[in-house]
């Protein structure tokens, strides 16, 4: 875990919503994440927060092929992510954050009719005043192969990780080239392209040196 002193870094709070069978995997994924940006002299850094409660009255039942399960509308859950950065902002942590991210084990719903099941294979992001809020199901991850499902997840927050900081959906070898299935998501390699990673690295660094300068935008999306 990175060193609050380090004032060079972007942090990126990072929790997860829901009953993980294996908590492990997630704090497992986020390590591997931070090696990742380490290696490839990407300054910012995850800082783990644990586990995200949401209050049981927002449960609604959702339908998902071949029955019902449990979980939270994507209205809910961006609304808890958001009061959760805005806590570690006044906390005394000393990480200055503007972005979260949240894992969440159910699928992804929202009232929006027009969110669909692209949408809800990968991620979504909303800003709020300035605040990146990024949310992924790891349901169509799972998998009995542990390594299999951590490599998804992976390159699923390297991508809404890449969004976040403007980069587009790219054609090449690349965790930002969107996948129309499973198979090809796991054809992917666990990385940017050289591309993705020079456009990453100088959003990054200006990010950085523009540090306190508002961002604009509003509305969310699925990507
Ligand atoms: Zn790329
Ligand atoms: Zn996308």
């Amino acid at each position: 875990m990175p060193h609050p002193d380090d004032r060079r870094m972007t942090y990126i709070g990072a929790t997860y919503i829901g009953n993980f069978t294996d908590k492990n995997l997630i704090f497992e994924v986020f390590d591997e994440l931070n090696r990742y940006l380490a290696e490839n002299g990407l300054p910012t850094r995850f800082v783990y927060l644990g586990k995200l409660e949401v209050g049981p009255g927002y449960l609604i039942n959702i339908p998902v092929e071949g029955g019902q399960v449990k979980g939270y509308p994507l209205e809910a859950v961006i609304e808890a992510l958001y009061a959760r950065l805005l806590q570690e902002g006044q906390g005394e942590a000393g990480f200055p954050m503007r972005r979260i991210f949240g894992l969440t084990t159910f699928p992804l719903v929202s009232r929006n009719q027009y969110f669909h099941i692209y949408e809800k294979f990968l991620g979504f992001q909303q800003d709020i005043l300035g605040m990146k809020i990024m949310v992924l199901s790891i349901k169509p991850f799972e998998s009995p192969n542990k390594e299999l499902m951590k490599a998804r997840i992976f390159k699923g927050v390297l991508h809404e990780l890449g969004h976040s900081f403007g980069l587009e959906h790219c054609p090449n070898e690349c965790v930002m080239n969107p996948p129309s299935d499973m198979g090809e998501w796991d054809r992917r390699p666990l990385s940017y392209c050289p591309s993705c990673m020079r456009k990453l690295q100088g959003a990054l660094l200006s990010e950085l040196t523009f540090k306190g300068s508002p961002e604009s935008g509003n509305g969310g999306q699925g990507r």
